[in-house]
């Protein structure tokens, strides 16, 4: 290939099939492509590999990618072969002839992405590996993906990732490129400063993920909840995430029994055994994986439909990156979570037990404020989520919120009696307790403790139980009441309390939604979705092609072709080459391969 007279954009055409450039890649391209140094932040799924695979086709060397991932790279360099890029990958699962062959066609120039693993990339054979690249067909590009790796504040920390600017110091004349998908302040100046790229022009992407629909429901039983999240998503790749090993082993096997193709995967379980798991939900279709958050880094799976949190988890940038995994290929895709008080409760417990200094504590506990304030909010959940990040935007109209707005009411008479309750028995009760006081329910418990003698007992009986719960979880929420683990979730009062009781401040209170769940979302499944009736034989028919082709070559069938591009064949029904050509996704190398074969599917299926 001819480089320097070559378009970004025809290659783009040419190798990946894609007819334009997404956001800012062309112009990071461009910038790269003329020897300078950039820093990228956009989101999961916006487009980060082009940014540096396109500018190492168009300059002359190897590009050198540095990627943490083993299970990625090969997901990768297939995902690239499949176009007709001369790619490979350095890591521990080649054994040494196999990585002694690849360092050999890198210094002849043979390959033009060069995948390699942190740890590797920093032992002296490696590094003259790279003197001799550059002696000979030259380094195209340094490419640092998954950047935030080198910050110790991030949740990511690789030490390897620290002497990554020796990069730098060896080759200073090789561009390079940082990514990352990780959107807090702290992270990304630790970053930019340790792998020495502050002087790096910085591209921010907005980290908006508009094809994600947020949801949060109040929980009152996960499990059915689950269920009927889960009802017309049947056969769609998806995560559930859980806080316990014991919680993620419990759920697969139930929904297992409940007929879906549940996987767990957490810390706990033997590293093979884990290591297939993952395996087996990246490359098979509609799998869906219960797991802790060890699941994480290294999914790089583009159609997962759905991130289902059944716990809460412990910061809005953790909720992010972890529902950020659903929907890379930029289809519709869910963000769903049940919360409710023991969530509350359970966080506080794990920050006030743990042995972090108070400075970190104090830290997590208003991370935690910050990610309840998203589960309570009265106003678009987008909104809240992207100002966390400094992001101002307009309401969404893709989140539970602006679908299908709560009722708010002035709570601070509620609120009154609910904290007053609470501090008439004493603060040594839970919220089911005070409850029974508030609707005036005689139970043994209540007479015992002469409960039904206060001035509070029955105060509350105009409000139904349900509600209550939904009321008391919001102060909790808000930061009136305060959950005490060492007394079983004694709910005790918080300074905040003290105005709102004088009647000083009020409250405003979203009214709890029916247990029913509300209006369901009849979507069919997302892979089907925007084809018409008559169009879906041919795509069932596409994928089992797909499968079939993905099973034979040992790679995902994301991989041979992406839904969206199946979707365009079957409503487009090319007859020809040139048609064919014409289809997002489809560059030169996979129309020469399969090109006959999708056109015969075709006919077989002409109406
Ligand atoms: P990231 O690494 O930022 O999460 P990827 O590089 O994996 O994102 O890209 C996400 C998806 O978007 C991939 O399927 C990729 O092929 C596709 N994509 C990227 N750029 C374009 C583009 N300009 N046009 C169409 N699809 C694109
Ligand atoms: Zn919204």
């Amino acid at each position: 290939m001819t480089t320097q007279t070559t378009a970004p954009l025809d290659l783009l055409r040419r190798i990946f099939g894609y007819d334009a450039f997404r956001g800012e890649q062309e112009t990071i391209i461009g910038h790269l492509v003329s020897g300078q140094d950039a820093l990228v932040l956009m989101p999961t799924g916006g487009g980060k590999s082009l940014c540096y695979q396109l500018p190492a086709l168009l300059r002359p060397g190897v590009g050198v990618v540095v990627s943490p991932l083993i299970a990625l790279m090969q997901d990768q360099v297939d995902a690239l072969r499949q176009n007709g890029v001369a790619a490979a990958f350095l890591n521990s699962s080649l054994d040494w002839r196999a990585a002694q062959d690849i360092e050999a066609a890198a210094r002849r120039g043979e390959i033009k992405l060069l995948y390699v693993a942190p740890e590797r990339v920093v032992t002296e054979r490696f590094l003259k590996l790279l003197t001799e690249i550059e002696a000979g067909p030259g380094l195209a590009l340094f490419a640092i993906d998954e950047a935030h790796c080198v910050s110790q504040w991030g949740h990511d920390f690789r030490p390897e990732y620290l002497q990554l600017s020796q990069l730098h110091e060896r080759h200073p004349k090789v561009p390079r490129i940082a990514l990352t998908a990780t959107a807090d302040q702290a992270t990304r100046v630790e970053m930019a400063e340790r792998l020495a790229l502050t002087d790096a022009r910085r591209f921010l992407a907005s980290f908006d993920r508009p094809n994600i629909r947020y949801t949060v429901v109040e929980k009152d039983n996960p499990r059915r909840q689950l269920l009927r999240f889960l009802g017309d998503r049947r056969g769609q790749a998806g995560i559930v995430y859980c806080l316990s090993r014991k919680k993620v082993e419990e759920t697969a096997a139930w929904l297992r029994q409940e007929g879906y193709a549940a996987l767990p995967y957490h810390a706990g379980l033997d590293a093979g055994l884990r290591a297939d798991h993952q395996r087996t939900f990246q490359r098979e279709e509609g799998i869906v994986m219960v797991a802790t958050i060890a699941f994480g880094m290294g999914i790089d799976k583009p159609d997962v439909r759905f991130v289902a949190h059944l716990d809460l988890p412990k910061s809005i940038e953790a909720y992010y990156q972890e529902t950020g995994r659903a929907g890379r290929d930029g289809e519709a895709a869910e963000a769903w979570m049940t919360y409710g008080l023991q969530d509350i409760a359970l966080q506080r417990s794990r920050i006030d037990d743990s042995e972090a200094p108070p400075e970190i504590k104090r830290l997590e506990a208003q991370k935690l404020t910050a990610l309840l304030t998203y589960c309570e909010a009265p106003r678009c959940r987008r909104t809240v989520l992207l100002d966390y990040f400094g992001e101002k935007s307009a309401p969404c109209g893709n989140c539970d919120v602006c679908l299908n707005p709560p009722e708010l009411f002035d709570g601070t008479v509620a609120a009154q009696k609910a904290l007053s309750a609470a501090w008439r028995t004493g603060q040594r009760f839970g919220a089911g307790h005070l409850i029974d006081v508030l609707i005036g329910k005689a139970t043994e418990k209540i007479t015992r403790f002469g409960h039904d003698q206060l001035p509070t007992f029955g105060v509350g009986k105009d409000i139904d139980e349900h509600m209550w719960r939904g009321i008391v979880r919001q102060l909790v929420a808000a930061g009136l009441l305060q959950p005490d683990l060492t007394e079983y979730g004694a709910l005790k009062l918080t300074e905040a309390a003290r105005p709102v009781l004088k009647g000083e401040q009020t409250v405003q209170l979203r009214r709890p939604s029916k247990p029913t769940g509300g209006k369901k979302a009849a979507r069919a499944g997302a892979a089907m979705e925007g084809l018409l009736s008559k169009d879906q034989p041919l795509f069932e028919a596409l994928r089992t092609w797909r499968l079939d082709k993905a099973r034979e070559l040992g790679v995902p069938a994301y991989v041979i072709l992406h839904d969206r591009t199946l979707r365009l064949l079957a409503t487009l029904r090319p007859e020809d080459d040139d048609g064919l050509a014409g289809v997002s996704g489809l560059g030169a190398a996979k129309l020469e391969h399969y090109g006959d074969e999708l056109l015969e599917v075709i006919a077989e299926h002409a109406d």
